[in-house]
């Protein structure tokens, strides 16, 4: 659950400010994507944990609303949900996310999805949950020849076998400058579809980066665009699209995400995106 505060800047460290506006608003990167391919039509089965807490059976029951199914989902008895406390200032986000029943998303519970994740024709996963229940899910897309997305965010340690074993990997900006700490990316030029904020999206081809520009549109907060991109690009991507075509729509899905508050409300209908394409 996002737990979210406007504020005109972000305090400095020792530092009380008074906010100016609160909401709580459904978010988790997992269940954003979500979101964002359900509403682009995509059936999306959702792999994870909620915690027994009032922010837990809301969460469950706006995902249902959005046409997301949940046996996937088990709430954890004795732990909170988890949640990102966001603070919105100066035109940008700054997060801190707290894990809380994500945690319990381990590699045994992974595990008992394998039929799952075997008929998907894609499955994607970020970085809230355990490193070891990533590497596992690849694992087991790589034995059923399921695509597998890796969004690498927020940024981590990663092994280059799991890298290898993504079909994409897809990082924001500062998630690109933390893996190129960690590999060479130039082994993975094929894999890679880095998002660029406003500047819009890099791929590769033939090892030559391709840039698709973003869309002129007025920001209003940009919470969820990656989220946005990332469940459109797992969208196109399962529907068997190429990758420039797939960047190019999650492109538009994304700017048009950013034009409304919240993370998951501006996410677009396939008619929103394709009426705004043409
Ligand atoms: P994250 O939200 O993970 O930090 P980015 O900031 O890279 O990810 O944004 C993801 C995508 O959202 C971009 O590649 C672009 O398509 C779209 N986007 C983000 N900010 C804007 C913006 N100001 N205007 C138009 N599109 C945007």
């Amino acid at each position: 659950m996002d737990l979210v505060v406007t504020a005109a800047k972000r305090p400095e460290a020792g530092e009380t400010l008074l906010g100016e506006k609160f909401y709580t608003s459904p978010g988790g990167k997992g269940a954003n994507q979500a979101v964002a391919a359900a509403r682009l039509g995509a059936e999306v089965h959702m792999i994870g944990r909620v915690g027994d807490d009032e922010f837990g059976s809301d969460l469950l029951k706006f995902l249902e609303k959005e046409n997301i199914l949940l046996n996937g989902v088990e709430p954890v008895t004795g732990s909170a949900s988890g949640v990102a406390m966001i603070t919105l200032a100066e035109g940008d986000n700054s997060i801190i996310v707290y894990q809380g029943a994500n945690k319990e998303t381990t590699r045994d519970y992974v595990r008992n999805f394998e039929s799952l994740i075997a008929k998907s024709d894609v499955v994607i996963t970020q970085l809230e949950i355990p490193i070891e229940s990533v590497e596992e899910t690849a694992r087991l897309c790589q034995k059923h020849q399921t695509k597998f997305i890796l969004n690498p965010a927020p940024a981590a340690d990663l092994l280059v076998d799991l890298l290898m074993k993504t079909d994409f990997i897809t990082p924001n900006h500062s998630e690109r400058e933390t893996l190129s700490k960690q590999v060479d990316l130039n082994k993975l030029l094929d894999k890679l579809i880095i998002t660029e904020g406003k500047d819009g999206v890099v791929y590769f081809e033939n090892e030559a980066p391709r840039r698709i520009l973003s869309h002129s549109v007025t920001a209003v907060d940009t919470t969820g665009a990656g989220d946005t991109f990332n469940g459109a690009f797992a969208y196109a991507i399962g529907i068997k699209k190429d990758v420039e075509t797939a960047c190019h729509f999650a492109n538009a899905a994304a700017a048009l995400s950013v034009q409304k508050l919240g993370a998951q409300a501006g996410m677009p209908t396939k008619e929103e995106v394709n009426e705004f394409l043409r």
